[in-house]
């Protein structure tokens, strides 16, 4: 059986690991590889190899950074179908969705290839006689992240090819539930040139990230996952003197108005809701049906449920793949029984679905809760799985209402005709990431992605100008060149600008 190793200074290390975890393929149920759990001693080989490569790394010219990121792009492209089945064999989703991770992942690559204009500084003449200011910004050195599973591609790529564009060397500590993706990528950078050492991937689950946490070595964590991690992480790293950007859980709102468009709405709200089986932290895990929408949604969101097709992720034709373990399907599974229990309607139970020829897989079906409340599980928790609950409110204001008293903040969509119905919807939530008849509304790459509240602890959202900002820091320089005939008494007074 194949054991997935760390990737440090451009090659697996040698040895054997005392530590290891199965990973599992969620369509079988199989166990099909060990990865290795890594730990303090990994963790200060990778530091010692980043720290090295940093010195070079950080003296290389622009050009030569957005060249290597060049070519790191052509290699996703090229490799989009054969990283995308990696993904899908571990994680479960289908493989056409898992090329559609590796796009929006490679258009923070392209964003980073363009990185000379963005990181311009800027020059101020003569702000005193003879005095000009300007500004650079410079790497940290070496920067961390911790990654969650649902995003093997996606969610790191938010993060290094900013951190390693702008000069610093990176530290990937991924999901050990599918952690080949790391391992792919870290070749594919040594196939466009990027030497030795900027990238490398640390596998394991705690252990490993703690030993990150209180490195000294480290400068910056990046972290995305559940809330109490973040929390954990954010909580640790900054008590540790690093910069630390923690991105946490979701529980993302749909908003259906009565002058929506109901069969779009809920073709849309049926793709976020089970796309991914729902384990996306951007998907639609509650429909709010506003006044007269409510009947009308439900009953085309019934059937257009029923119509999703669930199977393995590399079948043809599959909408739905399983969830990523079989304690999470057991988890969704349980949680459609207590919202039941706790007065749900369940409209279509997705329990106990079966697949021919993978009855070990970790499948579960999209189920439909109507005539949720606020105090039930259901709403509560972030189920992260295939799980659609509908709640029923009487006008706009009482949705808004809802949604800002939820402690997740990261993503929400309005379905309205309504122009003026979309402008106090978004000027009011409390949310970070807004769509109006965009039920999945992720920023591209050039912008920044991060929720509020619960959703992003801290205040620093990730990619676009937010990681510019975040994996380097600013110098200004003040500068006088005196010209031999203008010599100028030096002042004892605090200087002032004539
Ligand atoms: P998770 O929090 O369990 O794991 C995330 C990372 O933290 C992994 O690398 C894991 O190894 C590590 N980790 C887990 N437990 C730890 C512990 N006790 N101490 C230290 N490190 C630990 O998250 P997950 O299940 O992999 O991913 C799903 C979660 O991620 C969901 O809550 C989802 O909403 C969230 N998510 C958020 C965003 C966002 O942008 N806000 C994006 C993707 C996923």
């Amino acid at each position: 059986m194949t054991t997935i190793q760390h990737w440090i200074n451009g090659s697996p290390p040698q040895g054997d690991a005392t530590a290891t975890q199965p990973v599992f393929n969620p369509a079988t149920g199989a166990e099909q590889a060990q990865v290795v759990l890594g730990g303090t001693a990994d963790v200060d080989t990778a530091v010692q190899a980043a720290t090295t490569a940093f010195e070079t790394w950080s003296e290389s010219s622009l050009t030569q950074r957005t060249q290597v990121m060049f070519a790191f792009r052509q290699l996703l492209v090229e490799h989009e179908e054969e990283l995308g089945r990696i993904i899908s064999a571990e994680h479960g989703k289908t493989v056409d969705d898992a090329r559609g991770e590796i796009t929006r992942g490679r258009e923070v690559v392209e964003f980073a290839c363009g990185l000379g204009d963005v990181l311009k500084g800027s020059f101020s003449d003569q702000v005193s006689r003879g005095v000009d200011v300007h500004n650079f910004r410079q790497p940290l050195g070496v920067v961390a992240g911790i990654t969650p599973f649902n995003f093997p591609a996606m969610v790191p790529l938010w993060m290094h090819p900013i951190a390693i564009a702008t000069g610093n060397t990176f530290i990937l500590k991924p999901s050990e539930r599918d952690p080949s993706a790391a391992n792919f990528v870290a070749d594919l950078y040594k196939k466009a040139g990027l030497p030795d050492g900027v990238f490398n991937v640390i596998h394991g689950g705690k252990d490993a990230v703690d030993a990150i946490l209180t490195h000294p070595g480290i400068e910056a964590v990046s972290f995305v996952g559940s809330t109490p991690i973040a929390k954990y992480v954010h909580e640790q790293a900054t008590s540790h003197g690093k910069r630390v950007q923690a991105l946490g859980g979701a529980k993302n709102h749909a908003v259906v108005l009565p002058d929506a468009d109901l069969e779009f709405a809920a073709n849309h709200i049926t793709a976020g809701a089970y796309g991914s089986a729902g384990e996306r932290c951007m998907a639609v895990s509650v429909a709010v049906a506003v006044g007269d929408a409510a009947d009308a949604l439900v009953e085309v969101l019934e059937r257009k449920t029923r119509e999703v097709k669930v199977g393995p992720g590399d079948a043809p034709g599959t909408e739905m793949g399983p969830l990523v373990t079989k304690t999470a399907q057991e988890r969704v599974e349980h949680a459609v029984g207590v919202a039941a229990a706790q007065g749900a309607t369940v409209v279509v139970d997705g329990r106990g679905l079966k697949i021919d020829g993978h009855e070990d897989g970790f499948f579960t079906g999209p189920s439909l809760l109507d005539h949720v409340t606020t105090e039930m599980e259901a709403y509560q928790e972030e189920l992260f799985g295939p799980v659609l609950a509908i709640l029923r409110v009487d006008t706009l204001d009482e949705a808004i209402s809802v949604i800002n008293a939820n402690p997740y903040g990261n993503g929400t969509a309005l379905f309205t005709a309504s122009g003026e119905a979309a402008r106090r919807f978004q000027r009011n939530i409390k949310v970070g990431m807004i769509g109006i008849n965009v039920p999945v509304p992720v920023p591209m790459s050039y912008y920044s992605f991060g929720g509020w509240k619960d959703s992003l602890i801290g205040d620093s959202p990730i990619h676009g100008p937010e990681g510019i900002r975040f994996y380097t820091r600013p110098k200004v320089v003040t500068t006088r060149w005196p010209q031999p005939a203008q010599q100028v008494a030096a002042g004892f007074n605090f200087p002032t600008s004539s």
